[in-house]
């Protein structure tokens, strides 16, 4: 049978996902083209003495489908272990852990508010469907829930930190999804000796090289040559041009737009938000002990540090404690952004001495920048369609495409698998992994 030509732009989790779709369906000439060296993109990974680390903090969650579907189809789901970890909340100075009933009853938030607090979090619980809240914003849903008194005191903080925006302009569908997800109360995943994210992107490039995909990676796509009301050619940046009788594009919307050199008013409202991350090692003992804290009294350069052995005791050197400090920014034309090493460097290690009282000394630390972390989820957001309104033979695939869902790993390999069923069923192919990955469930749920 003689299949079409695919072209996947992009080689992270979204686009890895879609060209195994179509591998495991027959389709014999698959290609993906990645920028970076290594395949997974955000979910990457970079090596230091010997050990792997994550670009920035990753957890697995216990309720991410697509994930767990995949770590079990790469053999990795039996050795991942399961932990409850402490979330702080940073606010003037002290620290709160809100899962703690004597930590929330000397946050400082009237009573009131606490009950009203409770009453916002158990109906976010119950409520899975968020389509009317699409056109309302998190300010909305906050203040009608719970009361102005909790957004001032929890919510504003939250967003001016994950998004740099006020809370009315980011989306209330988004928010009350993300506490559906409940990702702070349910124990969090890793794989002791590992990274576990090269586990999950190393078996994903292993099963689509089985699947006998095509890989180009280390190299830019540049442009996309259209032929009418389709695209024919996907030009590289080592002066090959590829043949392309169907087209993925898997990067982030503005580069795609970039690559079509053409207006697409129905993508331009998509902004990116950025990343400064900050991986450092230490051998000095860090207290109180935490996974994850945010800084939510905006005091700070960084937005959060998180203590990775606090999930996975394994990871990185023996005697070492590794920390990410990062900083979610509202672009990647920032001014913090755009600063030198060093000195992103010296003002995270200047918050680390506002938070804990004494300098970091650090065996060794690394910066990275991701310039196109997460569409902002502005109120009234969107998905693309999964088809391109214009060109017949382009299909979309992303995290950019997942609203109101939380952004994930499996959320991303959720995306490109249901971007390479839409593929196969417009060509009169079917499969069955979506069907595989809704039935799939953890052989016994996580213990708290
Ligand atoms: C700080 C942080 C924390 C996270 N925490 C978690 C977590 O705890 N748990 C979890 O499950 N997930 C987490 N995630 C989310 C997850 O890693 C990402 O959402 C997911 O990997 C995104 O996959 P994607 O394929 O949609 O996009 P990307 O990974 O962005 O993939 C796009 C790819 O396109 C490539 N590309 C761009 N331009 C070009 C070009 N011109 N030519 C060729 N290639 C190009 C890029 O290099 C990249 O590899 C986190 C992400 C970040 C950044």
């Amino acid at each position: 049978m003689s299949t079409p030509r695919v072209v996947v732009l992009g080689g992270g989790l979204s686009g890895l996902a879609a060209a195994y779709t179509l591998a495991r369906a027959g389709w014999k000439h698959v290609t993906v083209v990645e920028r970076g060296s290594q395949l997974g993109g955000l979910a990457g990974t970079f090596e230091a003495d010997g050990h792997f680390y994550p670009l920035a903090y990753h957890h697995i969650l216990h309720r991410d489908q697509g994930l767990l579907y995949f770590l079990d189809r790469i053999g990795a789901l039996r050795d991942v272990r399961w932990r409850k970890v402490r979330m702080l909340f940073r606010l003037d100075g002290r620290m709160y852990d809100l899962a703690d009933p004597v930590d929330f009853l000397r946050f400082p938030m009237s009573l009131t508010d606490k009950l009203r607090f409770v009453r916002l979090m158990t109906r976010c619980f119950i409520k899975s469907d968020w389509t009317d809240w699409h056109e309302r914003s998190a300010a909305e849903l906050v203040d009608e829930w719970g009361g102005p008194g909790v957004r001032q005191a929890i919510f504003d903080p939250l967003a001016r930190l994950k998004f740099d925006r006020p809370c009315d302009e980011v989306s209330g569908a988004w928010l009350g999804a993300r506490l559906n997800f409940r990702e702070g109360s349910a124990p969090l995943g890793y794989i002791p000796g590992s990274n576990w994210t090269k586990v999950l992107c190393d078996g994903v490039s292993d099963l689509i090289e089985r699947a006998s995909v095509r890989v180009r990676a280390g190299t830019s796509v540049v442009r996309l040559v259209g032929d009418g009301d389709s695209i024919a050619r996907v030009e590289l940046d080592d002066g090959e041009s590829l043949a392309a009788d169907l087209v993925v594009s898997a990067v982030p919307t503005e580069v795609y737009r970039e690559l079509l050199g053409e207006s697409r008013p129905e993508l331009e409202a998509i902004q990116y938000t950025a990343i400064v991350s900050a991986i450092f090692t230490t051998r000095q003992t860090i207290r109180p002990d935490f996974y994850w804290m945010n800084l939510a009294s905006l005091d700070c350069n960084a937005c959060g540090i998180f203590v990775l052995n606090s999930l996975n005791p394994t990871i990185g050197g023996s005697g070492e404690t590794c920390l990410n400090i990062m900083s979610h920014v509202r672009s990647r034309k920032d001014t913090f952004f755009n600063q030198g090493d060093e000195q992103i460097l010296a003002a995270y290690r200047a918050d680390f001495r506002r938070v804990f009282g004494f300098e970091i000394t650090p065996v060794w630390s690394k910066l990275h920048r991701l310039p196109m972390y997460s569409p902002v989820f502005f109120r009234g957001y969107r998905n693309p369609t999964l088809r391109d309104p214009r060109l017949r033979n382009v299909y979309l695939a992303g995290n950019y495409r997942t609203f109101p869902s939380i952004a994930s790993t499996g959320t991303a390999l959720s995306s490109g698998v249901e971007t390479g069923t839409a593929m196969l069923a417009d060509h009169g192919c079917t499969t069955d992994l979506p069907d595989a990955i809704g039935r799939f469930r953890l052989a016994s749920m996580p213990k708290g």
